[in-house]
């Protein structure tokens, strides 16, 4: 496929009017200004598959969501109007023990529908039952890490869970899928684990040479609460002392981060994921992302479960993030189109260990979106990166490639059967709601 006479976004913040990107098989082969097709070297593909005019178009490379938790699209608008403990307690969690690994499957190919329309092509994900999850990863062709994310008691042997089992299986399943899927170790988090339980989860994820995600002082409470349980220290210290960070991490929200804690984190490989929409929804709070910036730290962007959302539109997080970031910092010229760009693609990408991925470059992955800028809203255009992440809306991504393939294009999605999908997910809410009326 090649485009022509498209705007290019790239992630270091370069923007190349008028380009010609070549895709072929699964990666990028040209990218420049002239027509490949009048080059020598390129003779043998004078015709290309497709020409993709991108004339009122811009090319990005495609979003990370790098925090998720997929298949809580079914669990989209249950339970609102509650507050956090009795949201939880009283529909999230029964709902989720109902919830069977076909469920998660349907689940997931929901949520990466909505992902793909809105210019995804990889997220990170802990969830449960998580091959339905990675079933659904491979059938539609996007790229993920995938954790199976572990809570448990002192008396829980990480070797014994359901945790250890489904990881094991999914790192089969992930031998075949020619790096689309990434088997991490997930923490659900502090408070939700015992240190012992934790330690033998680092100990395999070591082993197995995996990554890790975590969420990480998501609340006050959270934070707090952990000081007193482990001698003063933060989650961030506690997670440090017991070696957590020793692998490749994400952790997600970070809403409490002291500047001691920055400081570990700036020494360690660890990516935040700022999660803006999540932590205003559940009034979490709102993340010092000055803070983090001045400390050094790598910050990537995601949307949390579409329960706690509510939806998988990475485009609406990263305006969001912008604008709550602006205000709260009173200053118009805090995180650039640019920088907001790189959050949402580059660094979501080496969060996740890729790095064939997240910019745009002869010889990177064919991961792009294209935003079509002709609708009314988007128009008139003065400087193309202002109406980005201003004036944009899922709506008006026009395609997403993933690997050279295209897994959405104009409203339709090749490699999934969109009403099949829609039909499941309301099967699946009507059948649960019986269970759990019925008390079974
Ligand atoms: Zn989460």
């Amino acid at each position: 496929m090649l485009f022509s006479n498209i705007t290019v976004f790239n992630s270091d913040g370069e923007i190349l009017p008028r380009h010609f990107v070549l895709v072929e098989g699964e990666k990028i082969r040209y990218l420049g200004l002239e027509d490949p097709r009048s080059l020598p070297e390129f003779e043998e593909i004078a015709e290309a598959e497709e020409i993709y005019d991108g004339s009122n178009k811009g090319m990005i490379p495609g979003f990370v969501n790098a925090h998720c938790h997929v298949p809580m699209t079914l669990l989209r608008g249950y339970g609102e109007g509650l507050a956090l403990h009795d949201w939880l307690e009283d529909r999230i969690y029964p709902f989720e023990d109902h919830m069977t690994e076909e469920d998660m499957y349907w689940g997931s190919l929901l949520g990466i529908a909505e992902m793909l329309q809105s210019g995804v092509t990889s997220f990170n994900d802990m969830y449960m039952r998580i091959e339905g999850i990675g079933r659904a990863v491979l059938e539609s062709g996007i790229k993920a890490n995938l954790g199976r994310s572990l809570a448990g008691g002192p008396n829980d042997k990480f070797k014994l869970t359901a945790a250890y089992r489904e990881t094991e299986k999914a790192l089969e399943l992930s031998k075949t899928s020619n790096g689309l899927l990434v088997i991490d170790a997930a923490l659900h988090a502090e408070y939700s684990s015992a240190p012992s339980l934790a330690g033998e989860l680092l100990d395999y994820a070591k082993e197995r040479k995996l990554r890790m995600q975590v969420h990480l002082s998501e609340t006050l409470k959270e934070h707090e609460e952990c000081k007193i349980r482990h001698q003063g220290k933060t989650p961030t210290e506690y997670f440090a002392d017991l070696g957590l960070f020793d692998l490749p991490t994400v952790a997600a929200h970070g809403v409490y981060l002291e500047d001691s804690d920055l400081e570990i984190l700036r020494d360690y490989d660890v990516t935040l994921c700022h999660c803006p929409t999540s932590n205003l929804k559940l009034g979490s709070g709102i993340a010092r992302l000055r803070a983090w910036k001045e400390y050094g730290i790598r910050i990537s962007l995601g949307t949390d479960g579409a329960s706690s959302n509510n939806n998988l539109n990475m485009l609406e997080e990263i305006t969001l993030a912008s604008y709550v970031q602006k205000g709260v910092e009173r200053d118009p010229l805090f995180l650039s189109t640019a920088e907001l760009l790189k959050m949402a693609s580059f660094n979501g990408a080496l969060s996740q260990g890729r790095s064939d991925t997240g910019s745009l470059a002869a010889g990177m992955a064919a991961d792009l979106t294209i935003v079509d800028f002709s609708a009314p809203h988007m128009q008139p255009v003065y400087d193309p990166t202002d109406n980005l992440f201003t004036t944009a809306q899922s709506s008006d991504i026009a395609l997403t490639m993933v690997n050279g393939k295209v897994l959405y294009r104009d409203g339709s999605w090749p490699t999934l059967d969109i009403e099949q999908i829609i039909r499941q997910a309301q099967r699946i809410r009507d059948e649960k709601l019986e269970l759990i009326r019925s008390g079974s």
